[in-house]
């Protein structure tokens, strides 16, 4: 068994038998003892109640919760709220993120970046929460540059993040040059890699043009002469993504953060391999 530090993202379900499935799923992960578990937040409060809902569930079960919270069509107001209620409930660390606008809507709201969410949470709650944002290897999407880009991690951290999860990548390279890069530019925080199991090609693809996440050439085309065959697909990419994460681990990477679409079985495979 490794001795790697992980976490675990979750999504809050819409119904009780997504719930359910997700008691399962944790049920199954905190036998790797995760320092955490995280909720994401839908832009504009969406999730509102759901990620509460969820991260009161973990943390009554005695396991550390982490809800993630988006800034993007929120008012000051109502993210203080927010805050005082985890607060109250004994909640210790957030994900401070900026979120995405629906297509079709404009933003309105009181902030632009994720690095005002960070400052105002300083600002509301001194020191109370660990805050962790968001980080880009390959770079965001929108970012003018990539030196723009590290700046804004900087920014991130100078307003009071104490660590960053990364976006997921499949090319650990983008990774090491993108923490010495850091590292040259005064960003000392722990940069968890995020790490996206391979479930399906259709789906990854799609999430990747979102985020701007490369599929290298070399997996992309190898996942595809999969074609229906998920289970060899499946199998192949728990070899893919276990390389990666003994890859990262034995280069230093502090911990690893899971993308887990609320499903287990694959993960456990991966976890199971690191160190072997
Ligand atoms: P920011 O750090 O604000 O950066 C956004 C963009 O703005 C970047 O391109 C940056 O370079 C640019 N920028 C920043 N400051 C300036 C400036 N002053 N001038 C010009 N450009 C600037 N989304 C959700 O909705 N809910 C979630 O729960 C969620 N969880 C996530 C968890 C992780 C680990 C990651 C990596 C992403 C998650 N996301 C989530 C997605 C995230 O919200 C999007 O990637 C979003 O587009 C950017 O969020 P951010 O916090 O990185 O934004």
């Amino acid at each position: 068994m490794n001795t790697t530090t992980l976490s675990f993202e979750f999504f809050p379900p819409k119904t009780a038998e997504g719930m359910d499935n997700l008691r399962q799923t944790r049920a199954e992960l905190a036998k790797f003892n995760p320092e955490f578990f995280s909720v994401t937040f839908g832009a504009g409060g969406s999730t509102r109640d759901r990620t509460m809902d969820t991260v009161l569930e973990i943390q009554q079960e005695g396991l550390q919760a982490a809800p993630h919270i988006s800034c993007i069509s929120s008012s000051k107001e109502e993210i203080r709220n927010l805050l005082q209620a985890y607060q109250a409930q004994g909640i210790k660390r957030l994900v401070a993120l900026r979120g995405d606008v629906p297509s079709g809507e404009v933003s309105s709201g009181d902030f632009r970046y994720a690095m005002e969410l960070v400052a105002f949470i300083r600002a509301e709650t001194g020191q109370h929460f660990h805050i962790e944002v968001a980080a880009y290897p390959e770079f965001h999407p929108e970012a003018r540059a990539p030196t723009a880009d590290l700046l804004n991690l900087k920014r991130k951290v100078d307003a009071g993040a104490d660590s960053a999860i990364t976006q997921y990548f499949y090319n650990a390279d983008a990774y090491f040059r993108f923490i010495e890069q850091c590292a040259a530019n005064g960003i000392n925080i722990p940069i968890v890699p995020g790490i996206m199991p391979i479930y399906n090609i259709t789906q990854l693809a799609r999430f990747s043009s979102v985020c701007g996440a490369e599929i290298p050439r070399w997996l992309k085309m190898r996942l595809e002469e999969y074609g229906d065959d998920m289970v060899s697909l499946r199998a192949f990419g728990i070899d893919v993504v276990s390389e990666l994460c003994e890859t990262l681990t034995a280069w230093g990477a502090p911990s690893l953060h899971f993308y887990t679409l609320n499903r287990s079985g694959v993960i456990s495979n991966i976890i199971e391999n690191i160190g072997e």
